[in-house]
């Protein structure tokens, strides 16, 4: 590739945040390159809970602008990769110890319902006692009641792929692997290079988009000049697989520990549970499950499970970006925060921290940031028609 290649948009990063832009811009008719340095939904967008969803928990904080837009995109992504997100039953067990009563569970379930429109999704329901019996060996010992509702789950790294072979069939070119190494914005113009097989390639756009996930402040440093940089913290996140199964759906239980959110979901014929928040400053791809964190979920799951032999399969960690800030990560906003060179007209823009279920809206804030340093293009298809599945 030579110096006179010229892009509308190069992004860094295809995790689901960057193949979301991709698919996005490709379908408003720019020219897109996206540079991912290992290989597709490598980051974090391999190691989430893998949950299409609203974020019951999200309501406590207040993030109610999150949850909404969140459940409309859930009902957005059931319709457009039915093959890749499915609805689940998800199961809330109230205990005599349970820090939150039925009463406030039973009203943040109406909110939630509320928030997704009353639609068929948004229901939930009382499980009677006298089926409790059958929820996977859930214990009974001190349960008082059993909750009910409706979420969705995918395969992140499906769903990552999915996006970028909608975005590649729009004409949005992928290089990977291909590592951004640094870009010099002059005037209206990014010189960008990156390497690939030992070699190094240059290029031009009109603008550069920073979706490197946990690695965002590293390639901000490589951009000259120096785009401001947002303070965050990288929380690691741990979950693990456990050979057996949940027959009934997903449960959302509270950690006896610390009383964070913890789930338990069925997951490939066997069941993930997670997830933990560490506090993690070393470098994003030494990212790996502790031994702590290990003990934490499997006395979690012990304590609401106490007859289902555990055996691990796998472990996996994924790294949140979060604003730094002096709250206990559980607490800290999970907002997508967008972080331009220019107010008006930004060369660069860098997304931080986010969720996967909103990737597809954040895209569309992104281009709507971008608006008056593109040119114009005449559009190529609307994503709100496009179905997402793998090829
Ligand atoms: C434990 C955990 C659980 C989560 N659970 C959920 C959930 O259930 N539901 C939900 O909606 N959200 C969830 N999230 C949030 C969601 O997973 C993330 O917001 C999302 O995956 C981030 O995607 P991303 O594209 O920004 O980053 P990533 O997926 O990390 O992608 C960044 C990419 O950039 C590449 N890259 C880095 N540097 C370069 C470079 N120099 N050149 C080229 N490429 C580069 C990397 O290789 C990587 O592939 C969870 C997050 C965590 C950590």
């Amino acid at each position: 590739m030579s110096s006179d290649c010229h892009y509308d948009i190069v992004i860094v990063g295809g995790g689901i945040q960057g193949v979301a832009v991709a698919q996005a811009a490709a379908a408003r008719g720019y020219s897109v390159l996206l540079l991912e340095k290992t290989a597709l939904a490598a980051g974090t967008s391999s190691r989430s809970s893998k949950l299409i969803h609203g974020g019951l928990r999200y309501l406590e904080s207040g993030q109610f602008g999150l949850v909404r837009e969140s459940l409309k995109e859930r009902a957005e992504l059931l319709r457009l990769a039915p093959s890749l997100v499915k609805l689940q039953p998800f199961y809330i067990p109230v205990y005599q110890q349970t820090s939150r009563d039925t009463l406030t569970i039973r009203a943040g379930l109406s909110l939630y319902a509320l928030l997704a429109g009353l639609g068929k999704d948004a229901g939930f329901r009382s499980i009677p006692r006298n089926t409790w019996e059958e929820l996977d060996g859930l214990s009974t010992r001190g349960l008082k009641h059993v909750f009910q509702y409706w979420d969705a789950q995918t395969d992140d790294q499906a769903l990552t792929q999915a996006i970028m072979h909608s975005a590649a069939s729009l004409g949005a070119e992928l290089r990977c692997p291909a590592e951004f190494t640094s870009a010099k914005i002059s005037g209206e113009i990014c010189e960008i290079e990156f390497a690939e097989n030992n070699q190094v390639y240059q290029c031009t756009a009109s603008a550069l988009i920073n979706a490197a996930g946990p690695w965002i402040n590293q390639v901000a440093e490589r951009i000259s000049p120096l785009p401001p940089i947002y303070p965050v913290e990288l929380v690691q996140g741990t979950h693990l697989v456990l050979n057996g199964q949940l027959s009934r759906g997903c449960y959302y239980l509270e950690s006896p520990q610390d009383q964070r959110a913890i789930f338990a979901l069925p997951w490939k014929q066997h069941i993930l549970l997670g997830t933990t928040e560490t506090i993690f400053k070393d470098a994003p791809e030494k990212t790996s499950p502790s031994i702590a964190e290990e003990v934490y979920l499997l006395g979690c799951f012990r304590y609401y499970f106490p007859d289902h032999y555990i055996t691990i399969r796998e472990r996996f960690a994924g790294l949140r970006v979060l604003p730094a800030s002096g709250n206990t990560p559980f607490g800290r906003s999970r907002e997508t925060h967008l972080q331009c060179d220019h107010p008006k007209y930004p060369r660069v823009v860098g997304i931080y921290g986010g969720k996967l279920t909103v990737s597809r809206v954040t895209a569309q804030k992104v281009l709507h940031t971008l608006r008056l340093s593109l040119p114009v293009r005449i559009p190529k298809a609307d994503i709100a028609q496009l179905p997402l599945k793998l090829p």
